[in-house]
């Protein structure tokens, strides 16, 4: 048996961080992944297949409405094909940085093959048995597929699947109205596919602000996108080479017949077949469960990303992967926040989230002002001609000394807005109030602006308020 200091079983997002500074730490690492390549769900099945699709998508927009900026410009029929060499060009590209001789230059051990406990220190690979001090469960998430009957007879595409079509399907059946929904129903009709999406509640994007989401609605539904709302799949059949999904509206049964069908209906965590039970470690259908220095219930054993969650983006791995490292590592006991967590979908314009919502604001019964500004109103939007959406800023009421002024979420809806949402994200994170964001000179014209007046408006009524009027001409006359 080979005894190592650690051993990192996924190489995602998670775990190739933890792999990556722990071998440089000279530490005995030895990096397990059971596919082909390094990189995990991210770049292989997630955000990068999906927002490079995504950028196809948003260029064949932009051709289609080149008329807009007078100019002439046809788009002909899109070849899926070749938008996804462009998808796995990029992902190509990528993947250069998860090089696995790039981490055996660390000193890393880098292994292909599936892990699997078969105590409460040691993991088989195939042949070999491995004894660590420390492990790091880092093995990601898969699409969870519900029971539908017909459903698996018909044929269905995951987020693993799809990024390998070759042809466009003409019509395409989106189960599940959440991010990744969301995010390839509008790059698939964007590329010229009819596109539905079934979603059992009321709207897309149940954790986001009901304003924001209908407004999103509406941009989809002007690009052609079709809804259906409090539906459920009863059952899905083949009829005349097409697929056939009945679904439950109510008391009615609505028809959908598409070529293909993609499930984003949410995720599992990868926990199957791992021999957790053996190791002593606890889970449940939400993951792994970790402790808040994402220790497991074995305490040899950390935890980072999508199998343990709670939320399930790469930069939280990343986040994660770093309080691993300071708890199994250095043995600093270094706590996980929760904070500030900003995230964004990638649809088009861009709903971008930190903090609280409105809605979560009001369950939790914090008093907050709602500052919003629209992207009309903003001259960079105006000028290139993407007005959509608006800032919506919660400030907290009260006294400064019980926390007034301070930022307690912040969601934003417009072109760019992942990108414009960072500046929140740090006065929160350091603890600016909304008045730092209106002291800041914000260059002109770019969408930031949009910020700083959202944040004025918390002043403009005391301002222009009597007592301001009065001071003003008082002044005047006086000198
Ligand atoms: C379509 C889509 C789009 C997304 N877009 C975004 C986005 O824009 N932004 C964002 O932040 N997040 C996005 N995500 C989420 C993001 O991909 C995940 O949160 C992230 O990949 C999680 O990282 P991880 O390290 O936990 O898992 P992963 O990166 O998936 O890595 C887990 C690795 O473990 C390996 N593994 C599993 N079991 C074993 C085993 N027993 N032995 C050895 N290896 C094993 C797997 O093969 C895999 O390589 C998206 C996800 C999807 C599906």
């Amino acid at each position: 048996m080979e005894r190592r200091d650690l051993v990192v079983i996924g190489g995602g997002a998670g775990g190739l961080v933890v792999a990556s500074i722990a071998s440089q730490l000279g530490l005995a690492t030895t990096l397990v992944e059971s596919e082909a390549e390094l990189g995990g769900d991210c770049l292989h099945y997630g955000c990068v297949p999906s927002k490079a699709l995504i950028q196809a998508a948003r260029v064949a927009a932009q051709v289609r409405e080149a008329g807009r900026f007078g100019l002439d410009a046809q788009l002909g029929p899109v070849q899926l094909d070749a938008v996804m060499n462009h998808v796995s060009d990029v992902i190509a590209q990528l993947q250069q940085h998860d090089d696995p001789e790039r981490f055996r230059s660390y000193g890393c051990e880098v292994v292909q093959g599936r892990a699997r406990f078969i105590g409460p220190d040691q993991i088989r690979i195939g042949e070999r048995v491995l004894a660590a001090r420390r492990f790091v469960l880092a093995t990601g998430s898969s699409a969870f597929v519900p029971p539908i009957p017909g459903l698996a007879e018909a044929g269905f595409l995951t987020n693993r699947e799809i990024f390998s079509l070759r042809s466009l399907p003409p019509r395409l059946a989106v189960l599940g109205g959440g991010p990744i929904g969301v995010e390839l129903a509008q790059a698939f009709a964007r590329l010229d596919s009819r596109v539905t999406v079934i979603q059992r509640g009321p709207r897309i994007l149940p954790r986001e602000d009901e304003d924001l989401v209908l407004a999103l609605q509406q941009v989809m539904r002007d690009e052609g996108i079709e809804f259906c709302f409090n539906a459920e799949v009863n059952d899905v059949a083949m009829q005349d080479g097409a697929r056939l999904l009945r679904c439950r509206v109510g008391d009615d049964m609505q028809h959908i017949v598409a070529d293909e069908i993609l499930v984003a209906v949410g995720r599992t965590p990868n926990v199957q077949d791992m021999g957790l039970e053996e190791a002593g470690v606890v889970f449940d259908r939400k993951g792994v469960t970790v402790d808040n220095h994402l220790r497991t219930s074995n305490r040899r054993i950390f935890a980072c990303g999508d199998v343990c969650g709670p939320y399930q983006f790469t930069h939280m791995a990343e986040y994660q992967a770093g309080v691993v490292i300071a708890n199994a590592l250095f043995r600093l006991p270094q706590k996980i926040d929760y904070g500030v967590v900003p995230w964004v979908t990638y649809s088009d314009p861009e709903l971008a989230r930190v903090g609280l919502s409105e809605a979560e604001a009001q369950e939790q019964d914090i008093a907050v002002e709602v500052l919003r500004f629209d992207f009309a109103a903003n001259d960079r939007a105006v000028i290139e001609r993407a007005p959509q959406g608006f800032v919506k800023l919660l400030v907290r009421r009260g006294p400064r000394w019980l926390g007034g002024g301070r930022i307690a979420g912040a969601a934003i809806l417009g072109s760019h807005g992942g990108e414009l949402l960072h500046e929140i994200a740090l006065a929160m994170r350091s603890g600016a109030r909304i008045g730092s964001i209106a002291a800041t000179i914000h260059a002109y014209p770019t969408r930031a602006q949009i910020l700083r007046r959202a944040a004025n408006r918390r002043y403009a009524g005391t301002l222009f308020s009597p007592l301001s009027r009065m001071l003003a001409g008082l002044v005047n006359r006086t000198f």
